[in-house]
């Protein structure tokens, strides 16, 4: 039977996430669907219908689709499950929105945050904050999973591949939710999940003054995302969608650097697929040490400066 990737985008380019999901589904089966659903939907239907891997391109366009509310993407993922035997997407608040309530209405169990394929019934994911690694047999008849991409090389476009593109009929809407409105945070910096750089800090910061003045320059010079401890977002020193860790984004840079962060595991699970990891604390002691790979025993509010007139100057 076919896999079934659930595409996420931004009306006009599918999520890297989504490459790196068709690259995990091609470790269960070769013929790979991918379900997009939206409204105006031309430019990241051709954009998917030229990846590698992929054989039909199911569109479902409705303007009850344009923002992805979990009713009414649930009841389209429910309309054709039975033709798949796994049915994916990527481990990102989109899907795991969406992708529960489908498992739910479709009565089978869904493994969550995989990050190794042994077989088609056979998964690795960790539990217990990334502290241990789980393998979890499913023996469900649509295996439904997400999957932490930063662990499955992302699949590119083919010149010449066009895979078949099937337009879906789509669920009326539930009604049952309704999207209002949504605000962006509009940095200009790359996305946090997928940047090559993020410079983050903790709660030692101070304030949210503090935190943008010291932070901003060094970021603005790293063409860096900007992220941040959980206790640096509940003071409200920085917005929520910058948090770094097992209940926030998990990120996979080239580089991370943490400005005065502990470094609890909460915080580690979601750093630990970063290349090399950096990390400023004044406490010899601090448990983020323990993972970084540079580590400097300093005071942030002179080695940030420093370190960006360095840049800066070069
Ligand atoms: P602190 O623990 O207060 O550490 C501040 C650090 O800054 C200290 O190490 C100190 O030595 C250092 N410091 C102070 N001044 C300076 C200075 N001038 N220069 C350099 N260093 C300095 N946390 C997350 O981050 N992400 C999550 O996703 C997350 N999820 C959680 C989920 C659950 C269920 C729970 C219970 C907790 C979660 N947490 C999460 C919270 C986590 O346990 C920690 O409380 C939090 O990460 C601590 O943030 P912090 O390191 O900024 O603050």
């Amino acid at each position: 039977m076919s896999i079934l990737v659930i595409a996420e985008h931004d009306g006009n380019n599918l999520k890297v996430a989504t490459r790196q999901t068709i690259a995990a589904a091609a470790q269960l089966g070769n013929d790979i669907h991918v379900l997009i659903a939206g409204d105006y939907l031309d430019n990241v239907v051709a954009q998917a219908s030229k990846l590698e891997g992929v054989s039909k391109v199911l569109v479902a366009q409705a303007e009850h689709l344009a923002h992805a509310l979990a009713e009414d993407a649930a009841a389209l993922i429910v309309s054709v499950a039975a033709s798949y035997s796994a049915i994916l997407g990527g481990h990102s608040s989109f899907t795991r929105d969406i992708l529960p309530r489908a498992a739910a209405q479709l009565d089978v169990g869904m493994v969550s945050d995989v990050v190794e394929i042994i077989s088609p019934n056979s998964f690795k994911r960790p539990i217990y904050a990334g502290n241990l690694i789980a393998t979890v047999d499913s023996e469900e008849r649509i295996r439904v999973l997400t999957v932490r991409g930063s662990r499955f090389k992302s699949v590119d476009a083919i010149a010449g591949h066009a895979a078949e593109i099937k337009s879906l009929p789509v669920p009326v809407s539930s009604g049952k939710a309704k999207w209002v409105a949504e605000t962006k945070g509009n940095s200009g910096r790359p996305e946090l999940s997928t940047a090559r750089v993020v410079v983050s800090g903790g709660r030692s910061l101070g304030s949210e003054e503090k935190f943008q003045h010291i932070l901003n320059p060094l970021a603005e010079t790293l063409g860096a995302a900007i992220g941040a401890s959980r206790a640096a977002v509940d003071a409200g020193y920085a917005p929520n969608d910058t948090q770094v860790g097992q209940t926030g984004t998990l990120v996979a840079p080239d580089i991370y650097m943490a400005f005065g962060i502990s470094g609890s595991i909460q915080h580690t699970a979601g750093i630990k697929d970063s290349k090399v990891i950096v990390a400023v604390n004044l406490d010899p002691d601090a448990p983020i040490f323990q993972v970084a790979d540079y580590g400097l025993v300093a005071d942030l509010f002179e080695v940030i400066p420093q370190l960006n007139n360095a840049l800066v100057t070069e």
